[in-house]
């Protein structure tokens, strides 16, 4: 049956009747708005929005703000929260460890909590070497080095450029937004960026699609593998490019094609790792194993900043010589391997093995693909679901995409705090990554309350 069409959506739209002005916690946000600058935010609609809330505290997969109201913690904490938040052994772990001593330097010392963490880490991976850094956009920028200098001192000098896929995140420093391919994020900054060779990405993982998105593939490396250093990849999900899926069958034939012309293959595991697609690395369903592995975000269990760049042994002797030949690795940031990250971290792979996250995700994560696909609306285009991850991709009845004035995604978002959910949306796709312990019933709470915000944007789904 064709349904009624509704006239395309403006800024000027009046909300929806649930739509309750929200009491703004007036002791902190003018003093956030005189003060802080945002990450991602245009402070224009920030300092106008009365659904800001100021977050006081937390409790397993929810956050509390200063009046005391509950959000189901729709984003992770950014994709990072896997355990929940005040997890009581995370919480120990970091206590215990302050009681020894809060940092000290990786630079020429060491300490027993890292090397711990790298044989766990070098032991579930199957590579060889960890060198810590703090962000996911350090993991990927030590990654780009360590893979060029590698190259260089393999005496491979001819190899100085990287291949990445369209619609690609990798971070927000500037050798890893070279690589990104969101025209949004990353358009304005390209004269300061080395140019790196693209791949088109699949918007979904779809036998047809694939088979173009390969031949390309094919082509470029035709053409340029003998140029590159290194072909740099989310593993089966592309996050912040709107989560666009491919399927295990696709990345291996990229990770076959960068091996037979010599290309190192790096994979950015920062939103993928430690289960959120339902296997402790995405890697594994694709059976891969990459030169350079990129964690960050759960590493932590998204308590405290760490990252990790993994490789092989044969990469780390590349570096081996005199130190007067000067192929040390000259790269370090001042808290890489903090110890109190490093507890986290720790008690991080303890609280997997001890509450069997990973044997317990298939339920949750069917779960969580249920109470999304049960939302429904005439403007939802399309539901993504993998793992604990989801997105909600919104577009007019008919298809075609709203007017960006309009901020559908983004007021939708807002809307959703309303309902006592917190979400994040990347331009008009409402993006679901909940902590990995939410349990079926959060979930479909979570869902809900996305379904009655986009309601309250987008009108009521009878049309
Ligand atoms: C978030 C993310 C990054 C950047 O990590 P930060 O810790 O924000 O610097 C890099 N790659 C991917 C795939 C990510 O999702």
């Amino acid at each position: 049956m064709r349904r009624p069409r509704r006239p395309p959506v403006t800024s000027q739209d009046p909300p929806g009747a649930s739509w309750v002005a929200a009491q703004v916690p007036k002791r902190w946000l003018p003093r956030d708005y005189a003060a802080l600058w945002h990450p991602f935010t245009q402070a224009d609609e920030w300092e106008k929005q009365t659904e800001n809330l100021v977050i006081e505290r937390g409790d397993g997969v929810y956050l509390f703000d200063t009046d005391g109201r509950r959000y189901l913690d729709g984003t992770a904490s950014l994709w990072c929260n896997v355990l929940g938040h005040r997890h009581p052994r995370l919480d120990a772990a970091v206590r215990d460890q302050l009681g020894r001593i809060a940092h000290t330097t990786m630079l020429g010392l060491s300490h027993p909590g890292v090397i711990e963490h790298a044989e766990r880490l070098t032991a579930l991976t199957g590579l060889d070497r960890v060198f810590y850094s703090d962000s996911g956009s350090t993991a990927v920028e030590v990654a780009l080095k360590m893979a060029f200098q590698a190259k260089q001192q393999l005496g491979e000098t001819g190899r100085t450029r990287f291949v990445a896929l369209t619609d690609a995140y990798h971070g927000d420093t500037v050798g890893s937004v070279s690589l990104g391919g969101i025209e949004l994020f990353h358009g304005i900054y390209r004269p300061l960026l080395f140019e790196a060779l693209r791949i088109p990405s699949p918007e979904r993982a779809a036998a047809g699609e694939e088979a173009v998105c390969l031949a390309a593939a094919q082509s470029l490396f035709e053409r340029h593998g003998a140029e590159l250093v290194a072909l740099v990849v989310e593993p089966l999900v592309q996050g912040a490019g709107g989560m666009r899926t491919h399927t295990p069958a696709f990345l291996r034939a990229l990770v076959d094609l960068a091996r037979a012309h010599g290309v190192f293959v790096v994979v950015d595991e920062v939103a993928t790792g430690f289960g959120r697609l339902g296997t402790m690395f995405a890697i594994e369903q694709a059976s891969v194993k990459p030169d350079f592995l990129c964690l960050a975000k759960a590493i932590t269990g998204g308590y405290l900043p760490l990252a990790a760049t993994l490789t092989t042994e044969a990469i780390y002797d590349a570096f081996r010589g005199p130190y007067t030949e000067h192929r040390t690795f000259f790269h370090g940031h001042t808290y890489t391997g903090n110890p109190l990250a490093i507890a986290a971290a720790n008690a991080t792979l303890d609280a997997y093995a001890d509450e069997r996250v990973l044997e317990r995700l298939p339920v949750r994560a069917t779960a969580l693909g249920t109470a999304l696909r049960a939302v429904t609306h005439p403007c939802i285009k399309e539901v993504r679901h993998a793992g604990m991850m989801g997105a909600i991709v919104l577009a007019e009845a008919d298809g075609s995409p709203f007017v960006a004035a309009a901020r559908v995604g983004h007021r939708v978002s807002l809307a959703t705090r309303r309902h006592g959910a917190i979400v994040r949306n990347l331009g008009d796709t409402v993006m679901v990554m909940p902590p990995l312990v939410m349990e079926p019933a959060e979930s479909a709470l979570l869902a809900q309350a996305v379904g009655s915000a986009i309601a309250d944007v987008l009108g009521p789904s009878a049309g």
